[in-house]
C-alpha cells in the first residue's frame, strides 16, 4: 500500500501535472474550435511534368483567437488520441467536397482534383464509407474528382477490411493515394494488395535527395515500382529546381512543394487558378 501510495504520490509531479494540464486544454480548445468554426482548409498546388496545375491538397489549420494559426502537427495528434479526430475529419470532408463543388461549377476549375487527408481511426470506422459517400451526395462533388490520402497506419486493421472499403469507394470514382510512402513498416506484399491509385514519395526522401544517395536510390525505388504497378506517383516536399529535375530525369510525374506554391487560403488558391490555367 505505502509502494502504491508513493506511485500515486508520483504521478502528481508537477511537471507531469503541467503536461496533462497543457493537453487537456488543447483538447477543449479543439472542441470549442470545432464548435465556433474555427477550423480552416488550405490548399497547396499539386502540378504535372510542366508545371501545369493538377489540383490541390487540403491541409487543416486552426485558427485559434488565442494560439493564432495552429499547425495540424500539433493538433492532429491529440485530436486523433481524445477522438476528436472523427467530427474534426468528417468537418475536412464536408468542406472539401463543398469546394469540390463550387469549383466543378466553372469552367476555369471544374477539372481541379482534391485529395484529403484521412486519419487511420477516421478509416477505421464501420461507418466510414457510408460517411464519404453520404458527404459526396449531400454536396454534390465528383467522386472522381476526390483523391483520399492515406497511410499505411491504416494497416492496423484487417487488411480484407481495409480492401472492403477502399473497393466500395473506388466503385464510385474515389481514389486513393499512399501518403508518406516508404516511413512505415508494412511490408509490400500487403501494399500490393490494396486497390491504390498513387503513390505519394515522402518528403524526406526528397530533401535529402541530391545528398543522400539512399534517399534518391529510395524515391526511384518508388517511382519504378509505381510504374510496375500501374500506379501514378507525386512527390512532395520539393523545395528546389535541381529537386525537381532530378524527381524528373527519375521518371517523376506529378509534384508538390514550396517550389510550386505553399499552402494557400482558398482565396489565394483561386487566384492561382485564375492565373495558371489547369494542365
Ligand atoms: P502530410 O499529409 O504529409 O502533408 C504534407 C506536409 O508538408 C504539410 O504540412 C505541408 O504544409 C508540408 N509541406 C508542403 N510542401 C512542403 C515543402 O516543400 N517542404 C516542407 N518541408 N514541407 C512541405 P502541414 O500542413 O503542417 O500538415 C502536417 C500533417 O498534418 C500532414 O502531413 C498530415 O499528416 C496532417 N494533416 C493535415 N491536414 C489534415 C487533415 O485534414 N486530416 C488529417 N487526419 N491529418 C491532416
Ligand atoms: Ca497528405
Ligand atoms: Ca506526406
Ligand atoms: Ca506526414
Amino acid at each position: 500500500a505505502k509502494a502504491a501510495g508513493r506511485n500515486a504520490l508520483r504521478f502528481f509531479d508537477p511537471q507531469m501535472q503541467a503536461a496533462v494540464t497543457q493537453r487537456a486544454a488543447l483538447v477543449s480548445g479543439l472542441r470549442e474550435g470545432l464548435r465556433k468554426q474555427q477550423f480552416r482548409l488550405y490548399y497547396q498546388p499539386q502540378v504535372d511534368r510542366d508545371g501545369r496545375l493538377l489540383g490541390f491538397e487540403a491541409l487543416l489549420r486552426w485558427q485559434s483567437p488565442q494560439r493564432g494559426l495552429v499547425s495540424p502537427a500539433e493538433f492532429v495528434p491529440v485530436a486523433e488520441e481524445s477522438g476528436l479526430i472523427l467530427p474534426l475529419g468528417l468537418w475536412v470532408l464536408e468542406s472539401a467536397c463543398s469546394q469540390l463543388a463550387a469549383w466543378a461549377r466553372q469552367p476555369a476549375s471544374a477539372g481541379l482534383s482534391l485529395a484529403v487527408n484521412v486519419s487511420a481511426s477516421q478509416f477505421a470506422r464501420a461507418d466510414f464509407v457510408e460517411q464519404v459517400l453520404e458527404v459526396l451526395a449531400r454536396t454534390g462533388a465528383n467522386p472522381r474528382r476526390l483523391k483520399l490520402e492515406l497511410t499505411e497506419s491504416l494497416l492496423v486493421a484487417r487488411v480484407e477490411e481495409v480492401i472492403a472499403k477502399m473497393s466500395a469507394l473506388k466503385a464510385r470514382g474515389v481514389g486513393f493515394s499512399l501518403d508518406d510512402f516508404g516511413t512505415g513498416y508494412s511490408s509490400l506484399a500487403y501494399l500490393r494488395r490494396l486497390p491504390l491509385d498513387q503513390l505519394k514519395i515522402d518528403k524526406s526522401f526528397v530533401r535529402d535527395l541530391l545528398v543522400d544517395p539512399n534517399s534518391a536510390a529510395i524515391a526511384h525505388t518508388i517511382i519504378v515500382l509505381s510504374q510496375t504497378m500501374g500506379l501514378a506517383v507525386i512527390a512532395e516536399g520539393v523545395e528546389s529546381a535541381s529537386q525537381r529535375d532530378l524527381l524528373a530525369s527519375l521518371g517523376c510525374q506529378a509534384y508538390q512543394g514550396y517550389l510550386f506554391g505553399q499552402p494557400l487560403p482558398l482565396e489565394q488558391a483561386e487566384q492561382l487558378l485564375a492565373a495558371q490555367p489547369l494542365a
